[in-house]
């Protein structure tokens, strides 16, 4: 149990953000992925007690240590970087929402394959785009709307999610984007890695819908619409984002406070 002090503060914290949320968004309903790594199981639990479900976190082990005793209803969003050899570990959580840092075949096949039979929805899987070209950044290449290239690693892995792996589905596109975008921006200013998510996403669209088009086309993106989702927006710059269009904000600083540092 977190004390008093430290739920007030968490719930406090957790309310600034929803309504700058609600604020920010542009249309529908965005999900607000409270981002918890390293922060203590205490800490997940008062959010759950203000009607907080969504969850990130981006190491296995510990997302695995916090499956076990925290309440079954969460909705927990794997963020980090993800090999395949710990997709059995993953895919064992029963209530692992999505996976949003896919960016390989070989882990999306590893999924599918570990996700256990009487899983009763798919698991939702978003690729990763690094979309800021930096090498410190995980992610695959961004299509250009002008030529959709069919032949392009995302091209290629989304159509190997739809066409081979049942018990995945794709949901959408994430990136983490620059620092000094959301620095540098200045109000009114478009944040450069977020219009080229959306570019991205629009361009992975057209080209699924003419390759696939028809019924085929129930197997990607939010259930109901199809539409592919966005999940872009940290603490530093998620109101930006939602004003760009993202669907799925990560945020995880503006809730819980300063992270330590990894020893
Ligand atoms: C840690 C992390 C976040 C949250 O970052 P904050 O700046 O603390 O909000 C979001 N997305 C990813 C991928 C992360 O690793």
């Amino acid at each position: 149990m977190a004390s008093e002090t430290r739920s007030a503060e968490i719930l406090e914290s957790l309310q600034e953000i929803r309504s700058r949320v609600q604020l920010a968004t542009t249309s529908g309903t965005p999900t607000l992925v409270a981002v918890s790594k390293y922060k203590p199981a205490s800490d997940i639990q008062a959010c759950f007690g203000a009607g907080q479900l969504d969850f990130g976190e981006n190491y296995v082990q510990e997302l695995e240590d916090k499956a076990k005793v925290l309440p079954a209803e969460i909705r927990w969003h794997f963020i980090g970087t993800l090999q395949s050899n710990k997709a059995k570990v993953l895919a064992a959580i029963p209530n692992l929402y999505s996976i949003q840092t896919l960016t390989s075949t070989k882990a999306a096949t590893a999924l599918n394959k570990a996700l256990p039979e009487d899983r009763t929805t798919p698991l939702n899987i978003l690729i990763q785009i690094n979309t800021s070209g930096e090498d410190s950044k995980s992610g695959l290449h961004p299509l250009d709307s002008e030529t959709p290239n069919a032949d392009a690693e995302l091209t290629q892995l989304a159509r190997h999610i739809v066409t081979t792996c049942p018990r995945l589905r794709l949901q959408g596109l994430m990136t983490i984007g620059a620092l000094e975008q959301s620095l540098n921006a200045g109000a009114g200013d478009l944040n450069a890695d977020f219009e080229c998510l959306k570019r991205t996403r629009d361009a992975l669209a057209s080209v699924l819908s003419a390759e696939f088009g028809g019924e085929a086309k129930a197997r990607w993106g939010e259930e109901g619409t199809g539409r592919l989702l966005m999940s872009m927006g940290m603490s530093s710059d998620f109101e930006a984002a939602l004003k760009a269009g993202s669907d799925i904000v990560r945020v995880g600083t503006g809730i819980f406070g300063a992270r330590a540092k990894k020893q």
